[in-house]
């Protein structure tokens, strides 16, 4: 197999040309034209000798993910099912809107953590992704749309299959690659890692010197019904977890998101909602409730509209609130619907 381009840094490919005797000019090329040019193939790099190329193709291949489906829901919104080199595949999902859009993409192939209101988590984990991995499915995706994200906002969610601070590093170089000025050029504040809680990862993460923002999984109000929901809660704590996300070090512009999946009868009482005011306490946070979207074999329900409407207000008294809408749910692109599952 060959060994794959998409992932590598500057600094890594300067390293590779310069040491087959080339001048440190052909990386920045090489570097433009994976990141910013976005091209497919190495055949169309055509600004580099075609003896470079033909030496390099021996030995490598851009390693970008294959498309493998495709679904189209009627709101606009693309599922993508992407083959990576070793025939596993990952979703990544496209969201337009009004004035920008949204890619959700995967950090692992499966997923470790066992939320059981989560479709992804029912597949367990196979393996995590490599920053190539991670930044082919926005380089896919931007191609496949002809996204600009110079020129019309563009936002990255890593919301899709996966932990992502169980990956962290990969996940890190992925991030410094999109945010890169010189190729994808995603402002850090337009990305966004969601997190089911991993207290010491949290840590690791705030002190990223690329950092994007941070989103937590919240969706419990009493260390009680979070163990139930997330396991995970039983090693880090939900006292432990909030206490991480106090001292985590927010820069003035920012907020830290915590995101609230509504059960009907389970976690989405007034009182559920007032406890979730307490713990937030006076971290600048803004709330993110959706109503679960249902899947087969999730032993949950979605509350009515005028539940997530009653546990939204509560919040609204002491943090701004939102109502995320599902995207996608017809083609099973919305939040926790991803699995491998081919319609
Ligand atoms: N593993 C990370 C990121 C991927 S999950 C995390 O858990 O944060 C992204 C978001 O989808 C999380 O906030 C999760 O709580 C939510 N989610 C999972 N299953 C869902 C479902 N069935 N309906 C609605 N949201 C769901
Ligand atoms: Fe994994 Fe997030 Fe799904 Fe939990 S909600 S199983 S952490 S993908």
């Amino acid at each position: 197999m060959s060994e794959a381009l998409v992932g590598r840094e500057l600094g890594d490919l300067t390293t590779l040309l310069t040491s087959v005797g080339e001048q440190s000019f052909r990386a920045r090329q090489l570097y433009h034209a994976l990141y910013r040019q976005r091209v497919e193939v190495l055949e169309s790099v055509s600004v580099l000798p075609s003896a470079l190329r033909a030496r390099l193709a021996q030995e490598f291949d851009t390693g970008l993910p294959a498309e493998s489906e495709r679904f189209t829901s009627s709101d606009g919104t693309v599922r993508y099912l992407l083959r990576l080199a070793d025939g596993k595949t990952v979703e990544a999902v496209f969201i337009p809107e009004r004035d920008r859009d949204t890619l959700c993409i995967s950090s692992q192939v499966g997923c470790p953590v066992d939320c059981k209101f989560c479709l992804t988590a029912l597949m367990g984990i196979e393996r995590n992704l490599t920053a190539g991995e991670i930044v082919g499915q926005v380089l896919h995706l931007c191609r496949t749309h002809q996204l600009e994200p110079r020129t019309r906002p563009l936002n990255i969610v890593m919301m899709g299959m996966g932990e992502p601070l169980l990956n962290l590093d990969a996940a890190a170089a992925a991030i410094r690659l999109m945010a890169d000025t010189a190729g994808l050029a995603i402002p850090l504040r337009r990305i966004t890692v969601s997190t089911s809680g991993i207290i010491p990862k949290i840590e690791e993460f705030a002190q990223l010197s690329a950092r994007p923002r941070l989103a937590v999984s919240l969706n419990a109000s009493t260390q009680e019904s979070r163990e139930a929901l997330m396991p995970i809660t039983k090693k880090h704590t939900l006292a432990e977890l909030m206490a991480t996300c106090e001292r985590f070090p927010l820069r003035p512009w920012e907020r830290l998101t915590f995101e609230y999946v509504l059960l009907n009868g389970v976690n989405d009482s007034d009182e559920d909602a007032r406890r979730v005011t307490g713990l937030l306490g006076k971290i600048k946070a803004k709330v993110n409730v959706i109503a679960l979207n249902p899947g087969p074999g999730i032993p949950f329900e979605a509350p009515s509209e005028e539940r997530v409407l009653a546990f939204q207000a509560i919040i609204q008294r002491g943090h701004p609130c939102f109502v995320r809408r599902p995207r996608g749910q017809d083609i099973f692109a919305a939040c926790g619907q991803l699995k491998r599952t081919v319609l």
